[in-house]
């Protein structure tokens, strides 16, 4: 049976609590935390499967368990940020008093290493998809009335689809819908799609079989991983951004919220590599940006041009990066974000040492 007493691992350790009124049952989670939002709460409610997963750092804290009556399918989730309390409001199916909550599942009330909770998901349904280049598409997916989840900047999630008998999975990173839509305000909470720009290999495993689902079929997506935090881009003054190919989809989110949100913000600069202009993801869009916005500028680098193109060309080099990393000033705080295939990272990074970028100034999407 449920109790209410505190987790036990230490004095700050996240807590929960429960009350009812005639029709609702509020479940309250203290996580002693100040730097809470909508982003660090996922919650999946399935037939009398309760669980939601509080996000802190490295850990995971859970209540999981099976609800002693039936709700309604839909729920909200408040979070006070200041005092770090999540609020998370369920329907209740008929107006009866509860006597508790429900019974404890696997690892409920307890803090756990966030590598160890293991990849949670849920089936989302295919909304649209739309050809964005020759082979590269935009997926929009729905989540269920019953799940709670926001997939935080820089983070990426898997999708699982069943191939011949064998459940398989491969990491994805969404996007917003466009370059124009996301974090203007105002910001609408519990947004309930999500967007990913997903290339199609002919020859691949996966995304053939990802192209072949119909608009209402079902893909399973997992809860969000990833090491960028947000706080890397606090006070930042100069954003470098060096995407190849579909690298380029983390840096969607990151360079939104970048501008949208860091005041000292005085430069973003893309180096969006690809091997031909057709390849370009969103081109026009980056370009109507660079426009509009004096403070973003992008530059296309083809390692497979026509003889028609009098842009930059080649594989990322020492001499490009020279060229193109000018801090503002001396002593600007600087990001690097780096996205590619592994060659081309691995590259890259080692570059970026050469040119004496310090680790705190590069950041590496992987895996
Ligand atoms: P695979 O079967 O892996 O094949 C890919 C290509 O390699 C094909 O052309 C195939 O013919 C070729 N190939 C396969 N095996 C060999 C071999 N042995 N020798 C030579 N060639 C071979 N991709 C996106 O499109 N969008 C994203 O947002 C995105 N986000 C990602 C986030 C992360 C953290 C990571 C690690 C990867 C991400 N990817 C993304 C890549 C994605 O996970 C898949 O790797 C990609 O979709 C290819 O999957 P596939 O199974 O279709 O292709
Ligand atoms: P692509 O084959 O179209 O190549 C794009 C550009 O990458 C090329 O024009 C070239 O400039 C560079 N490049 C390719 N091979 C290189 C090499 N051997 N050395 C140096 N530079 C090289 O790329 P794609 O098919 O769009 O693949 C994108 C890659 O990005 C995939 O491997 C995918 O897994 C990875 N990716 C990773 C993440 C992540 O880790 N978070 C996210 C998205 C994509």
């Amino acid at each position: 049976q449920v109790t209410d007493t505190l987790a036990k691992e230490s004095p700050s350790s996240p807590s929960y609590d429960w009350f009812q009124t005639d029709s609702l049952v509020t479940i309250v989670i203290y996580t002693k935390q100040k730097d809470i939002n909508l982003d660090s709460v996922i919650v999946d409610h399935r037939d009398d499967s309760f669980r939601a997963e509080t996000v802190i750092k490295d850990y995971s804290y859970l209540v999981h368990v099976a609800l002693s009556h039936e709700i309604q399918e839909d729920f909200s989730v408040l979070v006070v940020e200041n005092v770090g309390k999540i609020e998370i409001v369920l329907k209740k199916k008929e107006n009866t008093s509860w006597k508790r909550l429900g019974h404890p599942q696997e690892n409920h009330n307890s803090i756990i290493p966030k590598k160890d909770t293991g990849l949670f998901y849920r089936k989302c349904q295919l909304v649209s998809k739309e050809d964005v280049t020759h082979d590269t598409k935009l997926f929009c997916l729905m989540l269920p009335p019953s799940t709670h989840l926001q997939v935080p900047v820089g983070q990426h999630v898997y999708l699982k689809l069943p191939i011949t008998g064998t459940e398989i999975v491969k990491p994805y990173t969404p996007v917003s819908d466009s370059l124009f839509s996301e974090f203007k305000e105002p910001v609408l909470p519990n947004n309930i799609y999500i967007y990913f720009l997903i290339k199609i290999y002919p020859a691949g495993f996966f995304t053939p079989e990802l192209d072949h689902l119909q608009i209402g079929d079902y893909v399973s997506v997992s809860n969000p991983e990833g090491n960028f935090i947000i706080s890397q881009l606090q006070e930042l003054e100069d954003l470098f951004l060096l995407a190849a190919g579909t690298g380029f989809t983390p840096m969607v989110k990151v360079l939104n919220y970048a501008l949208t949100n860091i005041p000292s913000l005085r430069k973003v600069k893309l180096m969006f590599f690809n091997k031909t202009e057709d390849d370009i993801i969103w081109r026009s869009q980056l370009e109507k940006l660079a426009f509009k916005d004096k403070r973003f500028e992008v530059e296309f680098v083809l390692s497979v041009p026509t003889s028609e193109w009098s842009g930059k060309q080649g594989y990322i080099s020492p001499a490009l990066l020279s060229e193109f990393l000018k801090r503002s000033s001396d002593t600007s705080k600087v990001l690097i974000c780096l996205c590619g295939p592994t060659p081309f990272t691995e590259q890259g990074m080692k570059m970026l040492h050469d040119l004496n970028f310090s680790k705190d100034e590069i950041h590496s999407f992987t895996a």
